[in-house]
C-alpha cells in the first residue's frame, strides 16, 4: 500500500508531464473505481489546464483551470503510467506494477502528447472532483489531521496536541485525525529514530504545561526525517528508472526496524534484537534495548 512518500513521489513523478499541461480528453472505463466517478467527470476535466499539483495526506490534488480539483487516492494498488503518443521517445517511466489494460480505469490525454493512465486492480483508490474553495470540505479531506511535513509540525506542535492523551504513543501518532498521513511503516521507523517506546503513553511528548518534553524534541524531527529519506529515495528511484521500464512512486526502501523482527538493532552500539508485536491488526517493530 503507497504510504505518504509514495503518494509524493507519485506527485514528482507526474508533475513533469503534468503540470501546466491541458488535458484534450479522459477516458473512464468504468463508472466507479472504489466510489463511483463524479458526474460528467470526463466532460468537467477535457479541456481545463492542470494549473497547481499538490498533496495532502495521501490524496494528489491536480488544480484544474475551471476552479475545480481532481481528487485522486491511489489506495492499495493504484498507480499511474505514463506514456508518450510518439511510443518511443526517452525519458518516459513506465510503472512496473500491474499494466494488465483491464485495470486500466481512467486514461488523460494531455494537449502534450502525453498520456497518463490509471491502473487499479484491487479497485481500493478513487477520483473526485471538488470546487478549488470547499476542498476543506469533502468528505475525504474533512477532519484530517496536520501534514507531518508541514512547517507547523514541530515539538511544540506534538506537544499541545498529545498533551494528557493516554493512548499508547504508537496509536496516537497514526490517528489520521492528528496527523495525516503517516503509516504504520514510518511511525515504526520514527520511533526507533527517536528511541521511544510505541507502547509509551502519548502524554509523555508534553510536560504539564502541555511544553514539549525531550521525547517530542526527539519525535518531531525523526517523523519528518523518515519521510523525507523516503521520499528522496524514492526520487531517485524515479530517476534511476526514467529510462528503463521503472516504478513511479513504488519503491523498496530500506528501512531501519520496519520487517526486521529477530534480527540485530541497527543503531551503532546497541546490542538489541528488534521484537514484532500484533497491535490491532497491524505489526509494531520496535528494540526493547534503545527505545525507551
Ligand atoms: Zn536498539
Amino acid at each position: 500500500m503507497p504510504e505518504l512518500p509514495e503518494v509524493e513521489t507519485v506527485k514528482r513523478g507526474l508533475e513533469p508531464v503534468m503540470l501546466g499541461a491541458r488535458i484534450e480528453k479522459v477516458e473512464a472505463r468504468r463508472p466507479d473505481i472504489r466510489f463511483p466517478l463524479p458526474e460528467r467527470f470526463a466532460r468537467r476535466l477535457a479541456g481545463r489546464r492542470i494549473v497547481q499539483m499538490k498533496r495532502r495526506a495521501k490524496h494528489l490534488l491536480f488544480e484544474l483551470d475551471s476552479g475545480e480539483t481532481l481528487i485522486a487516492h491511489l489506495g492499495m494498488s493504484g498507480s499511474f503510467r505514463i506514456e508518450s503518443r510518439e511510443a518511443s521517445r526517452p525519458g518516459n517511466f513506465v510503472h512496473a506494477r500491474s499494466k494488465d489494460p483491464k485495470h486500466d480505469h481512467v486514461v488523460f490525454f494531455l494537449d502534450n502528447g502525453f498520456v497518463v493512465t490509471y491502473n487499479d486492480p484491487r479497485r481500493f483508490g478513487y477520483m473526485d472532483l471538488a470546487a478549488n474553495g470547499a476542498l476543506g470540505d469533502h468528505p475525504r479531506l474533512r477532519g484530517l489531521g496536520a501534514e507531518p511535513l508541514g512547517p507547523e509540525f514541530d515539538a511544540p506542535f506534538l506537544a499541545k496536541l498529545f498533551a494528557g492523551a493516554r493512548t499508547p504513543m504508537k496509536a496516537a501518532i497514526l490517528d489520521q485525525k492528528r496527523i495525516a498521513g503517516l503509516g504504520n511503516i514510518y511511525v515504526c521507523e520514527a520511533l526507533w529514530r527517536a528511541k521511544l517506546l510505541p507502547s509509551r503513553p502519548a502524554s509523555d511528548l508534553a510536560d504539564l504545561r502541555s511544553r514539549p518534553t525531550r521525547a517530542a524534541k526527539a519525535l518531531a524531527p525523526a517523523i519528518r526525517a523518515v519521510l523525507e529519506e523516503a521520499i528522496e529515495a524514492g526520487g531517485s528511484t524515479l530517476r534511476d528508472h526514467r529510462q528503463a521500464d521503472g516504478g513511479l512512486g513504488y519503491f523498496q526502501h530500506s528501512f531501519a526496524v520496519y520487517g526486521r523482527e529477530g534480527l540485530p538493532c541497527l543503531r551503532p552500539g546497541c546490542r538489541g534484537t528488534i521484537r514484532r508485536a500484533a497491535q490491532a491488526g497491524r505489526s509494531t517493530f520496535w528494540c526493547p534495548v534503545c527505545q525507551r
